[in-house]
């Protein structure tokens, strides 16, 4: 399998706080790779750090050959880099539809029509709720909603936060089935969560975060049979 992503030493600050302190991880083509970490261990910053949100102080992210590690965030998109966020990030008062349509706001009618049948087919929930105000949606169909804006910009690579938050787990259930559907067809993903349970589960290689390092990496049996792991992320 090719590289696709390659974070390399990237360091990220807030201010004088120091929240990445030279994190390195890749994702190769096609796979699932998960990040798992407690709060404020530096997982969204990671992901903001690839995506340009937080654009890295210091080290590289190269994706796909090229070093992105500078360019404006909707550049990064363009290039094939779709987030998810945290807390899910919709538009309260603008409808499913509406906000589907701006996930793709780089291609203006090109095959959109295509795309939200796509979304649709993953989650047919939000066909059923096209024209309902995203603000009015419940967690778990919101974070549907986030997913699925994050795939109308086509993208190779996603990177999704925390999916299961705050979402009743049979919600949480369904959301991972759609994670495995979206991966089958071609999309690698990052995915970052604390419920580790569920992330270990799905990925292939996991890495752990902790205050803003990687303390651990293996395949993901290696890390579910870890002491450390069990202890800190499984509950076990
Ligand atoms: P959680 O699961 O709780 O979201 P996380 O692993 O995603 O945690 P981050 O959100 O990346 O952690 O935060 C890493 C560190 O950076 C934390 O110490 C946090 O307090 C700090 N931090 C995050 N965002 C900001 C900000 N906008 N300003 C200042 N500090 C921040």
């Amino acid at each position: 399998m090719s590289r696709l992503l390659e974070v390399h030493d990237v360091h990220a600050h807030y201010g004088s706080i120091e929240a990445l302190k030279g994190v390195s991880l890749d994702v190769c083509e096609g796979e699932v790779v998960t990040l798992i970490g407690s709060n404020g261990a530096g997982k969204s910053t990671t992901l903001r750090s690839i995506s340009g949100l937080t654009p890295a102080t210091a080290g590289t992210v190269t994706f796909a050959g090229e070093n992105i590690t500078r360019l404006p965030s909707h550049e990064i998109v363009g290039r094939g880099i779709a987030v998810s966020p945290e807390g899910r990030h919709t538009f309260g008062r603008m409808t499913v539809r509406e906000n589907l349509e701006l996930g793709a706001y780089r291609r203006r009618g090109e095959k959109l029509d295509e795309d939200l049948e796509r979304v649709y087919g993953l989650f047919p929930r939000l066909q059923e709720r096209e024209r309902q105000k995203a603000g009015t949606m419940s967690g778990g169909e919101q974070q549907m909603l986030a997913i699925g804006r994050a795939l109308m910009a086509q993208p190779k690579l996603l990177l999704l936060d925390e999916p299961s938050m705050g979402i009743a787990p049979i919600l949480v259930q369904r959301i991972y089935e759609t994670i495995v559907e979206i991966n089958r067809s071609g999309v690698a993903i990052l995915l970052v969560e604390q419920n580790a349970n569920y992330a270990l589960g799905t990925a292939s290689r996991g890495y752990v975060l902790e205050t803003g390092r990687i303390v651990l990496s293996g395949d993901s049996g290696q890390l579910r049979s870890n002491p450390e792991v069990q202890k800190a992320y499984l509950g076990t």
